[in-house]
């Protein structure tokens, strides 16, 4: 037994605690997992190559999905590509589009926004799904940083109002990457491996200013219907974020990759959930090849103590595990599948 301390990354303890748990193989309900990405988003420009779209289909329905949907970054032929990659399982998938916001400070900028989303609807799109790009580093022709609620954005909110497309919208990340990274930083390990997931830099939008031009945006907009994605941006902060649902009717949220957030506070949590329950949608960020949703439904079905929120060693989000939340049956259908399909018109 050495008494030289271990180093931070060696140290991965194994809890001692005896508590029952219940076993979930299952979700309760028929799960419609209302954030995923399988097309080039996160599988990149070969995603037509990488995964064979029945088989992955055959699996998940086989694990209770009834229907996922695939939030892309694309319209025009990249979204012809999606729809022809999906198109043997139609029925399964659910494809959200987007608009090309580069092309902001063109003249017909208000146009060609009307124009993608009009013919991506046509096409099939059902919603539209903006990304953290232009929240969190998108800037302008003069080379400023163009907030989220940016008048020359309005086209995109309004189009989607006057088109009756649903807008799903990551604006933040977790709180802890626009602290400095140091000791006291509760996402330290995540971000000591991910660097490039810090916004801890002065001349980028605070968390706190992300936030109020998130509040803006929806305020603004009243017509549009947004699910304002991963807990509303805020999970660590649920008693915000039920302000703004009860402030703003056209506001949603997911829950998608947030499990750690929403499961280290299960008292509020179940509050929340309850208090909400026609505002939330189930969803995990997952694409191709990820199949086991399981933490999740443990979770939302169970009254587990203390168990891990994800299945790595090291839990990346940080170092501590989840409660279950117990809700009920009427509770968990709505947010497993009838709210998405309301909300999404499914
Ligand atoms: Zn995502």
């Amino acid at each position: 037994m050495s008494s030289t301390p271990l180093l931070l990354t060696e140290y991965m303890p194994r809890s001692e605690l005896v508590v029952e748990r219940q076993t979930v193989t299952q979700p309760k309900f028929p799960v419609i997992d209302a954030h995923t990405h399988f097309g080039p988003l996160t599988n990149g420009p070969d995603f037509d190559t990488k995964y064979d779209t029945e088989a992955e289909v055959a699996k998940l329905r086989e694990l209770g999905l009834e229907k996922v949907v695939t939030l892309e970054v694309a319209w025009d032929a990249e979204l012809d590509r999606v729809f022809r990659k999906l198109e043997p399982c139609l029925d399964f998938f659910v494809v959200f589009g987007s608009v090309d916001v580069s092309r902001l400070d063109e003249p017909d900028f208000e146009r060609s926004v009307w124009k993608t989303v009009s013919e991506s609807k046509a096409k099939g799109v059902r919603g539209l799904k903006m990304w953290k790009n232009i929240s969190l580093g998108m800037k302008d022709k003069d080379g400023k940083y163009v907030p989220i609620d940016d008048k020359r954005l309005q086209p995109i909110w309004q189009a989607a109002a006057d088109l009756d497309l649903p807008i799903l919208i990551h604006i933040a990340d977790p709180v802890a990457f626009f602290r400095p990274i140091d000791q006291y930083n509760e996402r330290y390990e995540n971000l000591l491996k991910h660097p490039d997931w810090s916004f801890c830099a002065p001349e980028l939008f605070t968390f706190e200013e992300l936030m109020e031009q998130q509040e803006n945006l929806i305020a603004s907009n009243p017509n549009t219907t947004f699910v304002v994605a991963h807990g509303g941006s805020y999970s660590e902060n649920l008693s915000q974020v039920a302000a703004w649902l009860r402030r703003y009717p056209n506001m949603h949220i997911d829950i998608a990759a947030r499990l750690a957030e929403f499961g280290r506070q299960p008292y509020t949590s179940r509050r929340f959930f309850t208090e909400f329950q026609d505002r939330i949608l189930f969803g995990t960020d997952y694409g191709p090849g990820y199949y086991d949703r399981t933490l999740y439904y443990e979770f939302l079905e169970t009254w587990n103590e203390y168990f891990p929120y994800t299945r790595a060693p090291i839990p990346g989000q940080g170092r501590w595990n989840i409660y279950g939340i117990g809700l009920e049956d009427e509770i968990l259908e709505k947010v497993y599948n009838k709210n998405a399909k309301r909300i999404l018109k499914i």
